[in-house]
């Protein structure tokens, strides 16, 4: 089963979607080496098909509640730019066991001692976070937008109201299109459930969570969506650097203006 040609439609529609947006990532030059790493909830897409492969589960302590979830995602130490064209052999479908202890490959993961991403902890509990509270954001796109890391070394990460402001004045469609903003995320380990928990807090209030001196997360309904979120919040943050690099401090959209903006959120 390990051509794309294989799958449901309206799965490949999906994994098509993840391939153009890796395109926008190493093109904006977000995606070094192995860095970012996406997945999907495709457990509805595949209408209860027995897809779990018993044979080859490999150990992984799962929530309980994500037994049975088929989920695809990127692999671990595999590079981001490669699921451009080569998404069988960077990227992986598992298949979470019954009892949530293990999970099976059941497509892609055709590169030699390929393993799904070490973030997959992250990528499976915000995808039940998700499911619970904004069921229509099946896909997850951690990245590593430049001028959104610039920001979280500045002193406005400390505090999230202020840069919040500071992106969302420097024009219109950063109020309207991330309309509940950058969660502040303090810094932990990569790859932990520390950050996993920490993402999860940031999602319930904010569209993007800006990972402390390393990266950004959001979800949305695809991976183009997702990648809306991050590309329209690191443009504010280019636009606010830029403007402090000419040597000034922007004006920025009134009070007033902000305030008229909400019509259109
Ligand atoms: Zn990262």
């Amino acid at each position: 089963m390990n051509s794309i040609t294989n799958l449901p439609e309206k799965v490949q529609q999906q994994i098509n979607k993840v391939s153009e947006v890796a395109g926008y990532l190493w093109e904006r030059e977000w995606a070094e080496r192995n860095a970012g790493n996406i997945s999907i909830n495709l457990t509805d897409l595949f209408e209860g098909e027995k897809l779990e492969n018993p044979e080859r589960v490999v150990d992984f302590n799962f929530p309980k509640e994500a037994a049975g979830l088929i989920i695809f995602v990127s692999g671990t130490g595999c590079h981001l730019r490669h699921l451009i064209n080569r998404v069988e052999e960077a990227a992986c479908i598992i298949v979470i066991n019954e009892q949530a202890n293990g999970y099976s490959i059941v497509w892609g993961g055709a590169k030699e001692n390929f393993r799904p991403t070490s973030e997959l902890i992250s990528h499976v509990k915000i995808h039940l976070f998700n499911a619970e509270n904004n069921p229509s954001h099946k896909t997850i796109v951690h990245t590593h937008p430049i001028e959104l890391i610039v920001m979280s070394h500045h002193p406005f990460f400390q505090e999230e109201e202020k840069l919040n402001h500071g992106l969302w004045k420097m024009c219109p469609e950063i109020r309207v299109f991330v309309p509940r903003g950058v969660n502040c995320a303090p810094y932990a380990l990569p790859g932990t459930e520390d950050l996993a928990d920490l993402t999860i807090k940031g999602l319930q209030n904010r569209d993007v969570v800006l990972w402390e001196k390393h990266g950004a997360l959001a979800s949305g309904e695809d991976a183009e969506r997702a990648f809306d979120y991050l590309d329209v919040a690191n443009k504010g943050a280019k636009l606010l650097l830029t403007a402090w690099s000419a040597g000034f401090e922007p004006i920025g959209l009134t009070g007033a203006e902000l305030k008229d903006l909400e019509q259109f959120i």
